[in-house]
Formats: C-alpha cells, structure tokens, sequence
C-alpha cells in the first residue's frame, strides 16, 4: 500500500504539474453495489454527483494528509483520493480505446506515449480519469478497485481526517510531540502503535519495519519499556527513512508508480522488509532477517540486533 513517501511523491509531482489547470471532465468506471447510496464514487449516483460538483472548477492545490491525497478545487470543493493497496495516479496523455480495441485490450483508456505509463501492466488499471484544461488526463490506475475517492467541502473536512494523528515530517513534530503521542498506550506493542493513523499518520507496514530495523529495537518491544535514548532513535530514524523515501521516489515493490508511470527506488535500499533469510546488512551484526506475523502483519526484522524490550 503506497504509504507516506509513495503518497508525498505523487502529492510533490501533481502539485507541480496540475495546479492552475481546470477540470473539464470525469470518467469513472467504479460501479459497486456495496457502496450504493455511500459518499463514495463507486456509487454511480454518487459519481454524478461528483462529476457535477467537480467540472468547470479549477486546481487550486494538492496536498497531503496521512495517506490522503487531497486536490483542493476553487469554490470551496476538495476531491479525497486514498490510494489504499493497489491505485497509483498517473498523470500525461491519454485516449478511449474503442471498442475493438477493447476485445484484445480490457482497458477503457490507454496512454498515447510509449513508455511505462502504457507499458508497464501495473498501470492499465484505469478506473478514473479527469480530463484537465490543457488536454492532458489524471487518471488512476487500481488494479484491485480498492482506492476510495469522494469530495467534501474543504471547509468542513471529513472525520477521517480529523481523526489523523500528527504527521511526522511536519517541522514542528519535536521528539517532545512524539513522546506526547504514547501516553494512552501502555502496553502497546511498537509496531502496531507506528501503524495506527490516529497516533502518528502516513506510516505503513513497509516503513515501520525499516524504521525498526534501523533503531535497533524490536517490533514486539512494549512502548513503556522503551528506553527514551532509543525512543529518539525512533524517531530520528522516522524522520530520515521517511525523507529519503520521498527522495528515492516512493517504492515499487508492489504497484505503486510515480505519476509518470516510472517505478520509484526506495525498494532497493530495504535493510529488513521482505529480506527474509538474508544476513543482516548492519555493520558487525551476525544476525539474520526473520518474518513473523504480528497483529495480523508480516513483519520483518532482524533477530539479533534489533532489541526486544518488555515491561513484564
Ligand atoms: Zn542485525
């Protein structure tokens, strides 16, 4: 699932690209009959709505919250994309495939360029497209039709993004705001705490485990156990892996891209997620990657220098 780094790179880029431009038109073939009458563009009637609200506005910004892409519009109207396992967007030039086509190739819309943004299968899932001022087309690509999408008024944010907890790449979230986020959480586990949107925001199961791996601590340690030396690892470790996810473009593991197709590289500095039986990659550590699921996820670390601290 695209995560924080994955979430700024598209935010980074399509805030560059799209700003300023104005929406002419929105294609959706979303359709499920799970999300009937939900605020969610799955529903068709929902989707006419949107389509309505939407076109004719303009791009005034695109921003980040948690996993959260937000595309603010003039007029007060934002349009909420979570990404969720599988969607990424793209952004270039693209065309309706006909229906000839469309007996040999499944998609509905197909870039016009060679290159990733056509080539690449995990960017053929075409399930949204907003044709944009200058010809061009934002289109997501979710191969599994997990990704939500709705608009709210951007006054009036939605719950769920009131609810997220402090996002840490913000300047002012010092070690001090970090360690105000833990007091309700005597007994939590490290990693399920990283995890959870309304403590700290945008961190996934990826970056948990690389953050982990690099301060040393294991992921099953009791928060309060924690000593605090090795809690400022955390988070100064937090800080940087984050960072240079962002630098590296996002990770490509799975299906996220960029939004010129192209994959991101955070994928090939991974010191523990999915390096299971390798050596560790620390320096002086005899250790070696294990997985192990914990609270429902697959976590890896490494089983010597990576420190299990317990309360009991
Ligand atoms: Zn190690």
């Amino acid at each position: 699932m695209p995560e924080l780094a994955e979430v700024q790179t598209t935010v980074n880029y399509l805030k560059r690209e799209i700003s300023g431009l104005s929406i002419k038109d929105v294609w959706s073939c979303y359709d499920s009959p799970f999300y009937k009458n939900k605020e969610n563009i799955k529903d068709k009637n929902y989707f006419k709505k949107m389509k309505k609200e939407v076109r004719g506005r303009t791009i005034s910004d695109v921003e980040r919250k948690g996993k959260n892409i937000l595309i603010h519009l003039s007029g007060d109207v934002t349009i909420l994309i979570h990404m969720k396992m599988t969607g990424h967007l793209l952004y270039g030039e693209y065309r309706r495939t006909n229906r000839k086509e469309k007996r040999v190739t499944f998609e509905n819309w197909i870039a016009v360029k060679k290159g990733p943004m056509r080539d690449d299968p995990f960017n053929r899932f075409i399930r949204l497209v907003f044709t944009l001022s200058n010809g061009l087309h934002l289109v997501l690509s979710d191969a599994r039709k997990f990704a939500t999408v709705f608009i709210y008024n951007t006054k009036d944010p939605p719950v769920s993004l009131m609810k997220l907890g402090p996002d840490p790449l913000q300047k002012n979230f010092t070690f001090k705001k970090f360690l105000e986020c833990f007091p309700f959480l005597v007994g939590k586990q490290i990693k399920q705490t990283l995890l959870e949107q309304t403590v700290i925001s945008g961190i996934g199961n990826i970056y948990s485990d690389e953050i982990l791996w690099s301060a040393g601590v294991h992921p099953e340690s009791s928060i309060e156990a924690i000593p605090q030396k090795k809690l400022y690892k955390i988070f100064s470790s937090m800080k940087f892996i984050l960072h240079q996810g962002i630098d590296l473009g996002g990770n490509s593991v799975s299906d996220y891209r960029k939004p010129d197709g192209k994959k991101g590289s955070y994928q090939y500095r991974h010191k523990a997620y999915q390096k299971k039986g390798r050596k560790c990659s620390r320096r002086n550590c005899n250790g070696t990657i294990v997985r192990r699921m914990i609270k429902g996820r697959s976590t890896f670390f490494c089983c010597e220098h990576q420190i299990l601290y317990n309360s009991k």
